[in-house]
């Protein structure tokens, strides 16, 4: 789950990790008050939404007086922001948060992730930090620094310093930065965070080291046992559809074709996207209905697939071994009697119970196409799909 920067900053400032005073406003009267009661003469105004990139967006604003504030809060809620993380629907900005604004000396990149190659948590750092981090680490890697924590050792001090000094960190700078280091590292671990980044980390003209940005990511199987940082949840800022599957359990991802597939078990679910791609098709979903998958969850599946209006034909690709192809056949004819399917659909069933499954099917009103294997329903599914169009 992802936060907002509001939400990580308050997290942040929990495990002392200095951060910019700030307040989030829903409205822009809220922002201009929020302002006022910060002080000083120098605001910023930044869009929440789960995306970075709004920056060079139109996402963050620096103001100079309170009209500045009105006006950049005004243009920023109720939009939807585009940035290059987005994709091109965007995202609904309903919140802005309010800063005190800061002078930048120098832009630093720092983040924690889980190096999954070393099986250790990893630093990633850059004195190169600020807006254009992608750049620099497609065009100059050697300026990326890393650094990999032993799990049973935890983080030490020295590895602190060596990226202090690899980041051209100097004085008392270095102790603030270890300090800031080691209460990622904690806050990681307690949180059960997935990424913890700062981008960027500023050193501000009075030498010191502030968060400026934050992004954090909660592991969501961890979620249960962080009740406070679940009702962080945002629905806003999440696909609707995988929403949607999340509350039926289903392991579901939208993509942008038209070739709905419903398969079991993830692995096969990947073959056939990709088998989809190899014959010309495109993939409207990854959906993998699971082993442990009941005939109401397997009816929702169906529901959700059909439920996007740029899918053209069904590829449904069962192998039964564990889940009964039977079963999987009274899902989807429970589904068909309560919404009506008027698009090509492409079965492959094989395992536990198909012949079974086949009959189920046949006296369902669905337009069955059958496939003798994956070759032959990917093929027959791509030839539909481009006949429904
Ligand atoms: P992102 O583009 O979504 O990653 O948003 P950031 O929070 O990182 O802000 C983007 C950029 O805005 C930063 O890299 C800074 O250059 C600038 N910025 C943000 N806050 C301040 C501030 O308080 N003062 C100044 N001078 N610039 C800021
Ligand atoms: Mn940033």
């Amino acid at each position: 789950m992802n936060l907002h920067e509001y939400q990580s900053k308050q997290l942040f400032a929990r495990y002392a990790i200095p951060v910019p005073a700030g307040k989030v406003a829903a409205s822009a009267d809220q922002a201009v008050a929020a302002a006022n009661e910060l002080g000083g003469s120098l605001w910023v105004v930044k869009a929440q939404v789960h995306a970075g990139g709004r920056g060079k967006a139109g996402g963050v604003k620096l103001a100079k007086d309170l009209d500045a504030v009105r006006s950049a809060a005004t243009a920023m809620l109720g939009s939807t922001l585009v940035t290059h993380q987005t994709g091109p629907a965007g995202l609904p900005v309903h919140q802005v948060y309010v800063e005190t604004g800061s002078k930048i000396e120098r832009e630093i990149y720092l983040s924690l992730v889980l190096n999954r190659e070393a099986g250790r948590l990893a630093f990633v750092a850059s004195a190169a930090g600020g807006m254009d981090i992608e750049e620099v680490a497609e065009h100059s890697p050697e300026k990326i620094l890393r650094l990999n924590i032993h799990p049973a050792a935890g983080l030490q001090d020295y590895q602190c310093r060596q990226l202090a000094f690899g980041l051209g960190l100097k004085g008392d700078q270095i102790a603030q930065f270890g300090r800031i280091a080691h209460a990622l590292y904690k806050l990681y671990l307690e949180q059960d965070a997935s990424l913890v980044e700062i981008n960027p980390l500023i050193l501000t003209g009075d030498g010191r080291l502030v968060a400026l940005d934050a992004k954090i990511n909660i592991e969501d199987n961890a979620l249960f046992r962080h009740k406070d940082l679940a009702v962080w949840r945002d629905p806003s800022q999440e696909d609707a559809m995988e929403r949607k599957a999340a509350e039926h359990e289903l392991n579901y991802v939208s993509l942008d074709g038209n070739i709905a597939c419903m398969v079991n078990g993830a692995g096969l679910a990947m073959a056939t996207m990709d088998l989809i791609q190899l014959h010309g098709g495109k993939p409207a979903n990854f959906l993998d209905v699971g082993g442990g998958a009941t005939k109401e969850r397997v009816a929702e599946a169906f529901k959700l697939i059909l439920s996007n209006p740029n899918v053209t034909a069904i590829l449904i690709n069962i192998f039964g071994g564990i889940v009964r192809c039977d079963m999987i056949a009274e899902g989807i004819v429970a589904a068909v009697k309560e919404v009506g399917v008027n698009i090509p659909v492409v079965v492959r069933l094989e395992g536990t119970n198909a012949p079974a499954a086949r009959d189920l099917l046949a006296g369902s009103r669905l337009a069955i196409t059958a496939a003798t294997d994956l070759t032959d329903a990917a093929t027959k599914a791509v030839k539909l799909a481009g006949e429904g169009k």
